[in-house]
C-alpha cells in the first residue's frame, strides 16, 4: 500500500488488567471479519476463533500484527505495559504515530498509566482515550472520566457519552454526529444499529457537544468561520478540528465501551481513521545525536527525517523476535522503498546487510510482501547482525536515526 494516507501505525498501552489484551482481539476479530467477510467463520464459531488466537497470542502481541479497517492497514506495534518494561515501552513508543490509551471504567487512571502516559507525552505520541470496562459493576464513566483530568493534567474530551451504566451498558451517544449507537447483545459480532438519543441523555449530550465544539473549533480557524456562518459544522470539519487537536496535543480525545462485552470497539476503529495520524501526518524521525554529544543532548535540535516515499530508504529496527522460522527483525521505514534481496547498510553498525523474505504479520497468518514503503512496518527475515535500535538505510545515503539509550535483550518465544 503506497497511499500513506490510509495507514495507521499505533500502540495500545493501559495499566496492566484495563484490558489491553481483550481491546486487541476484539479489534483483530473485527477487522479479520471485515476484511474477509462470508469466508472465514462458516463452521467455525466465535469461540474457536479466539482460542485459536489465544493460542497464537504472544505472535500476536508480541510485535506488530497488521489489520484492515475501511479501507485502511493498521498496524498495532506492542508497547509493554508492565512498569518493569518501560526500557521497551520506551522504544517501541518512538515507532508509533498515534496510541490508544485504555482506562477501566471502575478504577480510572492509576499508577502505571501515569507513568506510560508521561513516556508518551515525551515522544509527543498522539492518543485517543479509551474508558472500558463500562459494563462492571462500580463502573462509572463519569468518575473515570475525572480521574484523566485529575491526574494526568490534560483537557480530557468527551468524544461520546455512555448510554446506561454497568450490567445495562447498552451503547453510546456519539456527540460528533449526535446519535445513539446501541448494541444488541452482548456477544462477538453483536448487531449494532443507530438510534435516536434517548430522552433523558438530549440535554447533556447538547451540552457535550457544545464543549465538543468550542474546544475542537479552537485549533481549527475554518472550522471556526463555518461555525459562526452557520451556527454549526459539518461532521468532516469537526472531524478535521479533533484530528489536529489530538495531533497537536491540545486535547485528548475519549470514547468508551466494554471491550469485553463487545460494545464499542467498532468506533474505537473509526476513531484510529478518523483521530490519529497517518504516517504523513507526523514530523517524522530525528537523527542520532553525536556519537560525542554525551547525555545532554538537545533532541528538538538534531535533524528531522521527514516520511518521504520518493527518498533513499531509511528504516529502524525496533524489535528482534526469535521464533520457530527464525529471526525476525521488525523495521519501521522512514523513508523510500526496499525489495526482498535489497542490499541495505545497517548504519548504526557500519556494515552491510541483505535482506531475505519481509512479511506482514496477520493474525491468522503471516503474509509475505516483496516490497516495503515508507510508513509501513514489515518483519525481515535473514538480517546478520542487526539488533534493536539499529538504522537500515540505503549506502548511498546512510543516515542514522535515533537509537535507543539502553541495549535491549533479544525476546526468545521459539
Ligand atoms: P490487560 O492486562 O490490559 O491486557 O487486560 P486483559 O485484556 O487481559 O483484561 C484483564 C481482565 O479484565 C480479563 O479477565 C478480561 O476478561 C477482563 N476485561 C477486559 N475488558 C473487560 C470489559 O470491558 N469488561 C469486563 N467486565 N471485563 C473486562
Amino acid at each position: 500500500m503506497s497511499d500513506l494516507s490510509k495507514i495507521r501505525n499505533i500502540g495500545i498501552t493501559a495499566h496492566i488488567d484495563a484490558g489491553k489484551t481483550t481491546t486487541t482481539e476484539r479489534i483483530l476479530y473485527y477487522t479479520g471479519v471485515s476484511h474477509k467477510i462470508g469466508e472465514v467463520h462458516e463452521g467455525n464459531t466465535t469461540t474457536d476463533y479466539m482460542e485459536q488466537e489465544r493460542e497464537r497470542g504472544i505472535t500476536i502481541t508480541s510485535a506488530a500484527v497488521t489489520c484492515e479497517w475501511k479501507d485502511h492497514r493498521i498496524n498495532i506495534i506492542d508497547t509493554p505495559g508492565h512498569i518493569d518494561f518501560n526500557i521497551e515501552v520506551n522504544r517501541s513508543l518512538r515507532v508509533l504515530d498515534g496510541a490508544i490509551f485504555i482506562i477501566e471504567g471502575v478504577a480510572g487512571v492509576q499508577p502505571q498509566s501515569e507513568t506510560n502516559w508521561r513516556l508518551a507525552d515525551r515522544y509527543n505520541v498522539p492518543r485517543i482515550i479509551f474508558i472500558n470496562k463500562l459494563d462492571r459493576t462500580g463502573a462509572d464513566f463519569y468518575r473515570a472520566f475525572d480521574t484523566l483530568k485529575e491526574k494526568l493534567d490534560i483537557v480530557a474530551l468527551p468524544l461520546q457519552l455512555p448510554i446506561g451504566a454497568e450490567e445495562n451498558f447498552l451503547g453510546v451517544v456519539d456527540l460528533v454526529e449526535m446519535k445513539a449507537i446501541i448494541w444488541e447483545g452482548g456477544e462477538l459480532g453483536a448487531k449494532f444499529h443507530d438510534e435516536e438519543i434517548p430522552a433523558d441523555l438530549k440535554e447533556k449530550a447538547a451540552e457535550a457537544r457544545q464543549v465538543l465544539l468550542d474546544t475542537a473549533l479552537a485549533v481549527d480557524d475554518a472550522g471556526m468561520e463555518e461555525y459562526f456562518e452557520n451556527g454549526d459544522v459539518s461532521v468532516e470539519t469537526l472531524k478535521r478540528a479533533i484530528k489536529k487537536g489530538t495531533i497537536s496535543g491540545a486535547f485528548r480525545p475519549v470514547l468508551c465501551g466494554t471491550a469485553f462485552k463487545n460494545k464499542g470497539v467498532q468506533p474505537l476503529l473509526d476513531g484510529v481513521l478518523d483521530y490519529l495520524p497517518a504516517p504523513i501526518d507526523v514530523e517524522g524521525i530525528r537523527v542520532a545525536p553525536p556519537e560525542d554529544a554525551g547525555d545532554e543532548v538537545d533532541e528538538k535540535a538534531l535533524e528531522v527525517i521527514p516520511v518521504d516515499p520518493d527518498g533513499k530508504f531509511a528504516g529502524l529496527a525496533f524489535k528482534i523476535i526469535n521464533d520457530k522460522y527464525g529471526t525476525l527483525t521488525f523495521v519501521r521505514v522512514y523513508r523510500g522503498v526496499l525489495k526482498s534481496g535489497d542490499q541495505v547498510m545497517n548504519t548504526t553498525k557500519g556494515h552491510k546487510e541483505r535482506v531475505g523474505r519481509m512479511f506482514q504479520m496477520h493474525a491468522d497468518k503471516r503474509q509475505e510482501v516483496k516490497e516495503v514503503h515508507a510508513g509501513d512496518i514489515a518483519a525481515f527475515v535473514g538480517l546478520k547482525d542487526t539488533g534493536t535500535g539499529d538504522t537500515l538505510a540505503d549506502a548511498a545515503d546512510p543516515v542514522v536515526l535515533e537509537r535507543m539509550a539502553f541495549p535491549v535483550p533479544v525476546i526468545d518465544i521459539s
